[in-house]
């Protein structure tokens, strides 16, 4: 699994170059841009992908022949956790590295601070051509995802919806949902990013492609409506999930198995699109020479814990996914990583492994820690506890999680319970975090950090408050320097 280190990425290779443009006068701009001698860097995130039901993650079914490929040619993560349960933090966390209480764009009426340099600026900084896709309306360059992209590009079908007016008029339209959730985008995010690769470039690009599809209604084309329940004569359609009452807890498990089975359907068309993305790379020669990222930005439930969809808790169906990283020159493929590993992390993998200076975790820094050590020597050399959060829609919630154990702080209910995971993967027996061996110690420090790596951030913008009850109960704890 080791590298030999000529064929390591060498840290600050671009620093050079973008030192050799500083003296540049502002009228040569243009061509002042370093040209970045790294490889090209493609991030792909398909919405709503559990890991659980990805071939390579061993799930029973042909689903994802294509993201398997880029698994046995590269690295797959084998407990990777978002830091939400829903499209709008999940990406920003992803964008940022930095969980959702720290970078703050919790939900649709608090956009990504200004402040908060995005993956997107920290490529374009170093020269890149970047570029994104995107396919749900919480991408929407109101939100400030869109920071950092030469090319942002809305490939849904109502794209003139939201552009012509105000997010805060359209966010939580119930209209907008349901045209969000029948809408079938996979080609016209394909076709953008074909037209777009063929066009003449300066150098490398950093892409971004959003697959939206697999995130409900379940709704797949041919042949993909049949695949897996050929045989089903019942009457779910996979249309209107969300809204729908008669998909619910109490349903008959023979159209609850085929809700799932057109789940199943749409990953499998959503994964046929990844495998032509990755064609277009190799037709134009360009397949070894890209780093090739394919995550998620959450899961969705199908009743594990009573609930349908996401956005609606932290439990383990909605935060576990996908991530594979293809790169040969540097990653060994068929290689597994079982520790864990977070969304915060991504960025700054790609950013080494394109060769780029590593962005500082001090403070006012990101939170996140390349991963390239860990895939190529399996050495863990950081804290790689996750945190997940989730401020939307009625919800306060926030678990922390290792492989060992998951704690979950329900603050709206005032309640904290954690499980031990070796014992209890599936999460049913929830203990009071109350009791004696309950990991809530630990959980408050990672709380007064989050509330500390805000404040720094938000140095000059107003304080953020460490919550009363965990301020109080971390100095019944003895720990000192925590008080606002
Ligand atoms: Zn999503």
């Amino acid at each position: 699994m080791s590298v030999p280190l000529s064929h390591r990425p060498v840290l600050g290779s671009a620093l050079g170059l973008l030192v050799g443009c500083g003296g540049s006068s502002p009228s040569a701009e243009n061509t002042a841009r370093p040209v970045p001698d790294g490889p090209n860097v493609l991030l792909i995130s398909v919405d709503t992908l559990r890991a659980d039901h990805v071939g390579a993650y061993g799930y029973a079914r042909r689903t994802s022949p294509h993201i398997d490929r880029l698994a046995a040619e590269g690295v797959l993560f084998e407990n990777h956790i978002s830091s939400t349960s829903w499209t709008l933090p999940a990406h920003a966390a992803l964008f940022t590295s930095l969980p959702d209480s720290v970078h703050g764009c919790t939900d649709t009426d608090r956009p990504l601070a200004a402040g908060i340099t995005t993956l997107a600026e920290r490529f374009a900084a170093a020269g890149y051509d970047t570029a994104g896709f995107f396919a749900g309306p919480y991408l929407h360059p109101a939100f400030g995802l869109g920071r950092g992209f030469d090319h942002y590009e809305n490939c849904t079908s109502y794209a003139a919806a939201l552009d012509d007016a105000p997010a805060g008029r359209w966010a939580m339209d119930v209209e907008v949902m349901r045209r969000s959730h029948r809408d079938i985008t996979n080609p016209k995010v394909l076709a953008g990013f074909t037209r777009w690769l063929h066009q003449p470039h300066r150098g490398k690009f950093f892409v971004f492609l959003h697959l939206w599809d697999v995130h409900f209604d379940f709704i797949p084309p041919p042949p993909y409506d049949t695949m897996f329940d050929p045989g089903y004569e019942g009457s779910v359609t996979g249309e209107d999930f969300f809204f729908d009452t008669s998909i619910n807890p109490d349903m008959p498990a023979r159209d609850l198995e085929h809700l799932i089975a057109l789940y199943d359907g749409e990953i499998a068309w959503t994964d046929e699109h990844v495998g032509r993305i990755i064609a277009e790379l190799e037709a134009m020669g360009q397949l070894d020479d890209t780093v090739i990222a394919v995550t998620s930005d959450h899961g969705t439930a199908f009743f594990e814990h009573g609930q349908k969809g996401h956005r609606n808790s932290l439990f383990d169906e909605l935060i576990r996914v996908p991530l594979v990283i293809r790169y040969p020159p540097v990653l060994t493929g068929g290689t597994r990583v079982a520790p864990q590993t977070r969304a915060i992390d991504v960025g700054p993998t790609l950013l080494e492994l394109a060769g780029l200076p590593a962005p500082s975790t001090l403070p006012g820094g990101i939170m996140g820690r390349s991963l390239v050590e860990l895939a190529t020597s399996g050495n863990l050399d950081f804290d790689n506890t996750a945190v997940s959060e989730l401020f939307s829609v009625g919800h306060r919630e926030r678990t922390v999680r290792t492989l060992q154990w998951k704690l979950y702080d329900l603050m709206t209910q005032r309640r904290r319970f954690w499980t031990n995971l070796i014992e209890d993967p599936a999460e049913r027996r929830l203990r009071d975090a109350g009791s004696g061996d309950s990991p809530r110690t630990r959980y408050l420090e990672i709380v007064a950090e989050l509330s500390r790596r805000r404040r720094e951030l938000t140095a000059g913008r107003g304080p953020a408050a460490l919550p009363d009850d965990v301020r109080r109960q971390l100095e019944a704890l003895g720990y000192v320097g925590t008080h606002e």
